[in-house]
């Protein structure tokens, strides 16, 4: 390191005193700034994704309000993409009317839920930025836990929708999250994982649930290799 110039002049006679000084101060500065460097490096920001289409199934965004009950706004670090299904079997329950339910409920007195994506037959509605924990996986906030580092995903299992077409859209949309927050296939999670709850239930009830992740991954890899 050379500073050229910085001890002219009539302190010439210190310089031998001050320079292990100096050196101390501009170490501690730099050492200062690489720590700095270092957390930004180590711990990233992880923005929403901003999806607005995945191939031709279009993403409605939708989020809850700030400040509700249901969006507790603490940032955290995305480990995890949380599978779901809504049980809601009645016809009309799409992610529409899902994203209609969840906004109904952002300020309910108790049994607060949320989650991020609602995905149908059609269409994939997303409730909240993805760096924000939410109410899904049944585990409070606890540390690694489902909520507090997990996407939620519900899927939809109207009567009237087609639940194949359904797995496929949620295939997409997990793939592409993967890809987007630097994550492998093995951050592919179900509820259940997290607190218990058979959940995704059909899903695991018909024992598709490692065929899935199969096919997660198989999207997931072929994505990485287009980009
Ligand atoms: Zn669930």
């Amino acid at each position: 390191m050379k500073i050229a110039g910085f001890y002219s002049g009539k302190k010439g006679k210190k310089r031998p005193n001050r320079r292990p000084l100096l050196l101390a101060v501009l170490l501690l500065a730099s050492f200062a700034a690489g720590m700095l460097t270092h957390r930004a490096i180590s711990r990233p920001p992880q923005p929403d994704a901003g999806l607005s289409y995945i191939e031709d199934i279009p993403v409605y965004t939708d989020f809850l309000p700030e400040g509700s009950r249901a969006r507790p706004g603490e940032k955290r670090e995305i480990k995890y993409l949380v599978i779901h299904e809504t049980d809601n079997f009645s016809a009309g329950a799409t992610a529409a009317a899902h994203n209609s339910f969840i906004h109904q409920n952002a300020d309910a007195q108790e049994n607060i839920v949320s989650w991020h994506y609602t995905v149908d037959d059609h269409e994939i509605y997303h409730h909240l930025p993805d760096d924000e924990t939410a109410y899904h996986a049944g585990d409070q906030m606890k540390r690694n836990g489902g909520n507090k580092n997990g996407v939620g995903i519900e899927m939809c299992v109207n009567e009237d929708g087609n639940y194949e077409q359904t797995l496929i859209n949620t295939e997409k949309l997990c793939a592409r999250l993967l890809l987007e927050y630097g994550l492998g296939p093995k951050a592919l999670r179900k509820h259940e994982d997290f607190s218990g709850k058979v959940c995704p239930a059909r899903l695991i009830g018909d024992g598709r649930w490692e065929e899935f992740c199969t096919a997660v991954e198989q999207r997931y890899v072929e994505l990485k290799a287009a980009r």
